[in-house]
């Protein structure tokens, strides 16, 4: 693990000398990753590393180690090749995704807000309106539940066909 560690750093340091070896390369994809509770390694190949590259936030219950099972976290996952952590890479997989991404991953919530916005306004028209103050947070969290899994639906089949 050391060794692969090493020629990829040398690698990347012969690449771009003003990168410092800390920095990761934005191109550069692993595919193995180790469970840093067990020990072990897991390969992540086919239809779910396309997946996770191309929406990075597609899967949110963890990451499967296939000696300990589904659902470890990905704070306890380190890739291989790299030594990065699976959820910093996650995180960095997700900056640089489009602004069209970031809209339609967080539309639940802006909808939400929009259609609470719209129904307060409603009732305020009416002579015996219901409480807005109460209303606005559970028309939003309403609307957001509702959009939740659409939306995200939505979004990854954007993202595998390359539109945002
Ligand atoms: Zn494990």
């Amino acid at each position: 693990m050391e060794l692969v560690t090493e020629k990829y750093l040398k690698a990347w340091e012969s690449k771009s000398e003003q990168n410092t070896p800390q920095e990761f390369d934005p191109d550069y994809h692993p595919d193995v990753y180790i469970h840093e509770r067990c020990g072990k390694a897991t390969q992540l190949s086919g239809f779910p590393r396309t997946v996770s590259l191309r929406d990075p936030n597609w899967y949110f219950l963890g990451t499967i180690c296939v000696h300990c099972g589904g659902g470890v976290p990905e704070e306890h996952c380190v890739w291989e090749d790299t030594g990065e952590n699976l959820a910093a890479y996650k995180k960095r997989l997700t900056r640089r995704k489009s602004y069209a991404y970031h809209l339609i991953r967080w539309s639940p919530v802006w909808i939400g807000i929009l259609f609470a916005a719209y129904i307060g306004f409603q009732q305020l028209q009416k002579p015996q309106p219901l409480n807005v103050f109460v209303g606005f947070p559970i028309w939003t969290l309403m609307a957001a539940v509702i959009l939740w899994f659409p939306m995200r639906i939505l979004r990854v089949l954007l993202c595998l066909l390359k539109i945002i």
